[in-house]
């Protein structure tokens, strides 16, 4: 048998539990956004990396190295921001060919640094080795958060409200614009701009996690239609998604009906959104709202609920009040 029968997912979930009877009470090890590991009775640390492979995850020629640093560490604080804690340390490896420019490696590190500054997390360390010809890029971060805060996908509770922190799909469209060769179309950059340079919902993920009725909560990476399958897959739930509550931007929408594509697809199976998808108690939720919009100056958007469909495990798509079939999935490397 080979991967691309089972996939990212199939793989992950069968080296998962060899290492379950080694973990301590309290250690949350593979299947979340970060392993979570005690510090003492109040406080833990939460761990993530994330590997960017040239022409797997970045084309050199579409995106600048400035733009490249940032993005490195940007997808990492990602996955702290999912688990509502506070970045601390970053590590780096990289695998580098050897006829790669010193300019190129220093603007990656202006990118990557002026990030871990924006968000008081140095580098602490890493790897340096000699690649064949990709540039391969690995970050880890260390974050670190009170017990009582930490967010796990396995937290979804039912009847709870499903929202995101923004729009979505902006960041495939931007992937679309580069590989369909359109970033002459000034229109178009601020999708691009959307996929090089996403923003780690940090701020916004500590004030979710500070709020006891805020559930489940993860990181759009791969598209909505695969992650909300993990949180229902942790939490053993269903869901309704209204299709049309997902927010679309404008320019998602303008760009898509230039091309006559179809914005939705972005935003429901495009990744690196980078935004936050969580759970809300559903009688919490019209005061989440408005103390979300007076502290950060923009909307959480609900696009759906928990339910316990045992006959029905997974999404349930409604538009305007009918089920229907998607079958556009989330990314997957292999499948
Ligand atoms: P994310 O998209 O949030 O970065 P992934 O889908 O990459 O999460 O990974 C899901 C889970 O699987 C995480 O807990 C991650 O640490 C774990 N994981 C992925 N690949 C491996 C691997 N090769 N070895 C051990 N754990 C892995
Ligand atoms: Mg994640």
């Amino acid at each position: 048998m080979c991967l691309n029968k089972i996939g990212e997912f199939g793989f992950i979930e069968r080296l998962s539990h060899h290492f379950d009877n080694m973990l301590g009470d309290d250690t949350i090890g593979i299947g979340d956004d970060c392993a979570v590991i005690p510090i003492n009775e109040t406080e833990v640390y939460v761990v993530t990396t994330d590997m960017l492979i040239e022409d797997t995850h970045f084309i050199k020629d579409k995106i600048s190295a400035t733009e490249l640093g940032h993005k490195s560490l940007a997808v990492n604080l990602s996955d702290i921001a999912a688990m509502g804690a506070e970045p601390k340390f970053s590590f780096l490896s990289l695998g580098i060919p050897n006829n790669m420019p010193i300019k190129y490696l220093d603007d990656f590190m202006d990118g990557y640094k002026t990030l871990s500054a924006k968000y008081n997390t140095p580098l602490m360390g890493g790897d340096t080795t000699k690649s064949a010809d990709k540039l391969i890029i690995n970050v880890a971060v260390i974050g670190k958060c009170s017990k009582d805060n930490v967010r796990l996908r396995s937290m979804a509770k039912d009847t709870d409200i499903i929202c995101v922190t923004n729009c979505i799909g902006d960041s495939a469209g931007g992937l679309h614009v580069l590989l369909k060769g359109l970033e002459t179309h000034s229109n178009f950059q601020c999708l691009i701009n959307k996929h090089h340079l996403p923003e780690p919902r940090i701020n916004e993920g500590l004030w979710l996690a500070n709020n006891k009725d805020v559930h489940a909560m993860m990181d759009i990476s791969d598209g909505i239609s695969s992650d909300l399958e993990h949180i229902l897959a942790k939490s053993d739930k269903s869901a309704n998604i209204y299709l049309e509550k997902i927010p679309i931007s404008k320019q998602l929408q303008l760009f898509a009906n230039q091309f006559g594509l179809n914005a939705l697809n972005f935003a429901i199976s495009g990744g690196e959104d980078y935004e936050l998808l969580f759970t809300v108690n559903k009688d919490a939720l019209a005061n989440l709202l408005i103390e979300y919009a007076n502290c950060f100056g923009k909307e959480i958007i609900p696009i759906g609920q928990i339910t316990n469909n045992n006959t029905k495990r997974g999404i349930n798509w409604l538009k305007n009040g009918k089920s229907i079939t998607i079958d556009k999935k989330g990314f997957n490397h292999f499948t």
